[in-house]
C-alpha cells in the first residue's frame, strides 16, 4: 500500500512545506486541530516508535523545537503542543511516524482529558517505574 507521507517526501503528493533538511520534512496538516497545525516527519519511512531510527527521532524533535520556538516568538501563538500518536489505539491514523506541532491560543479549549484527579501513592508510582525499567 502506498504511504501518503512517503509520497509527499517524493513530491508525488502535494503538501505545503514549512521546513526540510536531509532527515526530515515539515508540512501543514490538511485537517488542522488549530490554525497553523503542522507535522514533522522523518524522510525515511518508519511506522512508529519501534521502527523509528533514533537519529531520525532526534532530527524530528530538533525541527519541531526550532519551528515551535519560532512560532512562540509571534504574538499570535501562546503555546505549543508536540504530540506523537503511536498505534491505532493511541489515535494514529497515518502509519508513517510523525510529530504534530500544534499552536495553542489562550482559551482555545483544546485538551487531553483523563488525568487522574488524585495522586496515586508513591509506592504505586515506584511499581509503575519498576515495570517500565524492566522493559528497557
Ligand atoms: P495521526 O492521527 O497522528 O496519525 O495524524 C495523522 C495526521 O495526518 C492527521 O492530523 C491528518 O489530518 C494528517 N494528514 C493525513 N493526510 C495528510 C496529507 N496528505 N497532508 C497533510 N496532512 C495529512
Ligand atoms: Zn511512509
Amino acid at each position: 500500500m502506498i504511504c501518503i507521507f512517503c509520497a509527499i517526501v517524493a513530491r508525488d503528493a502535494e503538501s505545503s512545506i514549512v521546513y526540510e533538511d536531509d532527515a526530515v520534512l515539515a508540512f501543514m496538516d490538511i485537517r488542522p486541530i488549530t490554525r497553523g497545525h503542522l507535522l514533522v516527519i522523518p524522510k525515511r519511512h518508519a511506522e512508529g516508535l519501534a521502527e523509528l531510527d533514533p537519529a531520525d527521532g532526534g532530527a524530528m524533535y530538533r525541527a519541531a523545537r526550532t519551528i515551535g520556538a519560532a512560532l512562540r516568538t509571534t504574538s499570535d501563538v501562546d503555546g505549543i503542543n508536540l504530540l506523537q500518536a503511536d498505534g491505532a489505539d493511541a489515535g494514529q491514523e497515518v502509519f508513517h511516524a510523525h510529530l504534530h506541532v500544534i499552536p495553542r491560543r489562550r482559551g482555545d479549549g483544546i485538551g487531553l482529558s483523563g488525568a487522574s484527579p488524585t495522586m496515586p501513592p508513591r509506592a504505586v508510582l515506584d511499581d509503575a517505574a519498576a515495570a517500565v525499567r524492566a522493559l528497557l
